[in-house]
């Protein structure tokens, strides 16, 4: 099972800041905690910078979330942004989805022990506890690069953008670099540091009552 977290509210503040955002939220998937009565609080007290919502179930399947996307197409252009509450497999399908736009993780996607449903085998969340795809593009560092590197590319990468650990593969800190640059957010990189993981916040289940 795994389970989301809604983020830090002034985490949450600052990707709002002076932006308009779509907001996606999924509470579709049983497999999945989702604090849905703190999302929604949060939805209320925030709907000045809410250009629309659209509640779906699982995101993570991408024809459902593409029909959503076009059925929103309207609000979706008009917003600066996505703020999507949902497991780190639901923000990257989006963010693949609609690559023109940020794409901004509401929610923190941790692991808890058990059945973990039907994405876990080949997911491109690594539930870390921490998401911050706000600042890679919404292309998870932890998934995208073989090191699973937090701060930046290893600089082995070959001149093609392949992954010297892995020639088949794109390396992923281009793949964010490339996807920042497209919606003119390389200076993310440059303003904000990924945090160092605290893998406590993992292991400590009891801090959400299991
Ligand atoms: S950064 Fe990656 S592993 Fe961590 S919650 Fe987000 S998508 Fe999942
Ligand atoms: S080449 Fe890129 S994907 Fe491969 S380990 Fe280095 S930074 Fe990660």
């Amino acid at each position: 099972m795994l389970i989301t977290r809604l983020k830090n509210k002034k985490e949450l503040y600052r990707m709002l800041e002076s932006r308009s955002v779509f907001v996606f939220k999924c509470f579709g998937c049983r497999e999945v905690f989702f604090p849905e009565d703190e999302i929604n609080l949060f939805i209320q007290e925030k709907t000045g910078s809410m250009k629309g919502v659209a509640e779906i179930d699982y995101l993570c399947n991408e024809e459902f979330a593409t029909g959503y996307t076009k059925e929103f197409a309207g609000e979706i252009r008009e917003a600066d942004g996505i703020l999507v509450f949902s497991c780190g497999v639901g923000v990257q399908v989006l963010s693949r989805l609609l690559e023109n736009k940020i794409i901004l993780p509401g929610c923190d996607t941790l692991y808890l022990k058990g059945f973990q449903g039907l994405s876990s085998h080949d997911s491109d969340c690594r539930q870390c506890g921490s998401c911050w795809l706000n600042i890679t593009g919404g292309i998870c560092p932890l998934t995208a690069c073989a090191k699973g590197l937090l701060n930046g590319p290893c600089g082995g990468a070959s001149e093609e953008g392949k992954c010297e650990v892995n020639p088949c593969m794109d390396c992923g800190w281009v793949l964010i670099y490339k996807r920042l640059k497209a919606i003119n957010g390389e200076n993310i990189l440059h303003d904000r540091a990924i945090n160092v993981r605290d893998y406590s916040i993992i292991f400590n289940h009891s801090l959400f009552g299991f």
